[in-house]
């Protein structure tokens, strides 16, 4: 995980991937929760007629949604507040990923219980095991954004110690004997290529 150097930069280049995985995130535990009754034999009927699952998906989005919502919104706040950069497609992909199984097993347990015991099922599945593995997601999404960014940072202090440039992989040992301050073939400069090895 970077950190950006000004609010404004985290907005241009993180303000549209971040409105993509709200919209996305609240779609998701829509799906969750429609997938979870559906493999539960549950049907939902609205004045009699039961909902297809395209219904269903978007009436669960309007209903449980809003606890995804929430956790999206504070994360995203503090996210831009202190200007960290994170790879929205490690979110989407740890979200599809492991969260669909993970959020669905767990809206199915919930549900098995409380009918188990006899107090119905659907509300608390509906509510809980979505918002709760959105809240994973978001651990295990930056902590293996924070995985990706060191093995990088390895790579290239690997690469810079070969005289080798970590951008293009040109041999650079002649450029930096010769005294130039960029790489004859892709014009990253050797400053930044020393600052990655302090
Ligand atoms: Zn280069």
């Amino acid at each position: 995980m970077r950190e950006l150097v000004t609010h404004r930069e985290w907005l241009c280049r993180l303000g549209l991937p971040s409105v993509f995985l709200f919209v996305i995130a609240l779609l998701w535990s829509g799906a969750v929760s429609a997938i979870t009754y559906r493999s539960l034999g549950v049907s939902t009927s609205i004045d009699g007629r039961t909902l297809s699952f395209v219904e269903n998906l978007l009436f669960r989005v309007l209903d449980g949604g809003q606890f995804v919502f929430w956790i999206n919104l504070v994360v995203f706040l503090a996210l831009a507040l202190l200007r960290v950069h994170f790879r929205w497609w490690v979110v989407l992909a740890t979200m599809i990923v492991a969260g669909t199984p993970l959020a669905v097993l767990m809206g199915r347990s919930i549900a098995r219980y409380l009918w188990a015991i006899n107090k119905g099922g659907v509300p608390w599945e509906d509510v809980l095991p979505a918002p709760v593995t959105m809240g994973i997601v978001w651990v295990v999404a930056l902590v293996a954004d924070a995985v990706i960014d060191w093995r990088l940072r390895v790579c290239a202090r690997n690469l810079v110690s070969k005289g080798i440039c970590p951008e293009c992989r040109y041999d650079l040992r002649g450029s930096i004997a010769g005294g130039s301050t960029r790489c004859p073939e892709c014009g990253a400069p050797i400053q930044s290529v020393s600052r990655i090895e302090a």
